[in-house]
């Protein structure tokens, strides 16, 4: 696997994609998905020239901040977060993308305020609607920025979510213009953190050009980097 060779395709197709879509391509992050990926694979992109890591289990994150595999990165937590875990990750994560009911929003709160930090976060939006998915219903997202704003222990930056997978090519855009337009709603209505609320997480290896043409800020790429990973509860 050439990696760099990998890094350089993926930023030339989001570059591509920013200026069809009459944006300039510096507007978009690319956050690499290190799921199921060593330190030394981490240590790798990040000499490549990767500047945002992304990581979804908290032993995993946990692993690799030890080892301090994320060193000249920022870190990114992007999968589920359970409330007895926020310990593990309020404060030693630059973002947290997947906040995605009250409880947690309270929870990660009260961390931050223990550690004398503000927590940036995302709220992750269930766009498709998905009963197996994490995210907030789009109905519960104003109470959720709501209370976001409320809390002065967190930093409201934006929206993330995952649609679905296998919908094929263009499938997702119509999530991301949903996306898109609940972003704009929903900074308009902060009172005075508007100005912090500059991201828009969406777009995974199968469809991150759709979702830089309907406004994406930033992008999580795991397999278009890293090749396929092994099945899921796989051996490794
Ligand atoms: C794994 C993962 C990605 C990247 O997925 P790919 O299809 O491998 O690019 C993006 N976002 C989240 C939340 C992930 O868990």
């Amino acid at each position: 696997m050439d990696l760099m060779q990998h890094i350089q395709t993926v930023r030339t197709r989001i570059e591509t994609a920013a200026l069809a879509a009459g944006r300039a391509p510096e507007e978009i992050t690319l956050c690499a998905a290190t799921k199921v990926q060593t330190d030394d694979t981490i240590r790798a992109a990040i000499a490549a020239g990767i500047r945002v890591c992304g990581e979804n289990r908290v032993q995993e994150l946990t692993a690799h901040l030890a080892a301090d595999a994320y060193a000249g990165a920022r870190v990114h937590f992007i999968g589920h977060l359970q409330t007895n875990k926020v310990k593990q990750v309020v404060g030693k994560v630059d973002l947290i993308q997947s906040v995605d009911s009250q409880r947690l929003l309270r929870a990660i709160d009260a961390q931050a305020d223990k550690l004398g930090v503000r927590q940036d976060i995302l709220l992750e939006v269930n766009i498709a609607g998905e009963e197996s998915k994490g995210g907030c219903p789009v109905e519960e997202l104003p109470a959720l920025a709501e209370l976001a704003g409320a809390l002065e222990h967190v930093r409201l930056r934006g929206l993330m979510a995952i649609p679905p997978i296998s919908g094929g090519p263009g499938a997702n855009r119509p999530y991301f213009a949903a996306m898109r337009q609940l972003f704009v709603d929903t900074r308009g209505k902060m009172s005075d953190n508007q100005n912090d609320m500059d991201c828009l997480s969406m777009g995974m290896s199968g469809d991150f050009e759709d979702a830089i043409r309907e406004g994406a800020t930033l992008v999580r790429v795991g397999t278009a980097l890293f090749g396929p990973r092994p099945p899921m509860g796989a051996a490794r």
